[in-house]
């Protein structure tokens, strides 16, 4: 099993590949940061949202705004925060006017997520909302409200997690009775860690190919990468 800090040096590289990402062009082009997610690069707690607003295209962190500050609120409540966590989303551009993600770019977009679960390896992911939920559990029939608040032990790509659907907080900011759902159902969250971590699949063995290197003259040219952003990898 890879150390935390080959996993984080990994993860670095993944957030450098995702700078420049054109997949979505229309995404890439209304863009004005790509927001990769930010927190502990080895938390045991992982949140994913839609996609980022107006701050947080920004400043390139996720939930800043009035949503953040409601997901900062509950994490206290649970003894946590955000240093505790990683913080992601399903797209990690912001539509035009915050419209929903099309089905597209969330294919585009999956495999930055599935690489963010296993660098981070987390045990427990709460989906906020409905478009992490269905995307993650690979059921687009059945939504938020009748899953939110039901743990269940769910292989998400190479990683098994006790997945964990919420609402978002965004939509619980208008709706009083959402929010005391939402708030009760963190409050479990805690008992969820304390759960063992789920069983890991067996990891599938790389075959190795010997390769004889021939001889060559290369002379490459080599563009220099884009350093991480100081407060998206200060906790990563
Ligand atoms: N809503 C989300 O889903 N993600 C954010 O980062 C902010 C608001």
């Amino acid at each position: 099993m890879p150390s935390a800090e080959t996993r984080r040096e990994e993860l670095k590289a993944v957030w450098r590949q995702a700078q420049t990402c054109t997949k979505c062009p229309q995404l890439a082009s209304t863009r004005t940061k790509v927001v990769f997610g930010s927190g502990n690069a080895d938390a045991d707690l992982m949140f994913v949202g839609e996609a980022p607003g107006a701050n947080e295209d920004k400043q390139g962190l996720p939930f800043v705004g009035q949503a953040g500050r409601l997901l900062d609120t509950l994490l206290g409540e649970i003894g946590s925060s955000r240093a505790d966590v990683f913080v992601v989303n399903v797209l990690k551009c912001r539509p035009p006017g915050n419209r929903d993600p099309l089905p597209g770019e969330i294919d585009a977009c999956q495999d930055y997520l599935f690489r963010q679960l296993e660098l981070i390896e987390p045990s427990v992911v709460c989906t906020l909302g409905n478009f992490a939920t269905k995307l993650l559990r690979a059921d687009p029939g059945t939504g938020i409200t009748r899953l939110h608040g039901r743990e269940e032990i769910r292989r998400i790509g190479p990683r098994t997690v006790r997945l964990y659907p919420l609402y978002h907080p965004a939509a619980a900011l208008y709706t009083p009775s959402m929010l005391d759902v939402l708030r009760t159902d963190f409050h479990r969250i805690p008992e969820l860690l304390a759960q063992p971590a789920p069983e890991q699949p067996e990891p599938v063995a790389e075959e190795v190919e010997l390769v004889v290197p021939e001889p060559e003259l290369v002379v490459e040219v080599v563009e220099p990468e884009p350093e991480p952003h100081p407060a998206q990898l200060g906790l990563f």
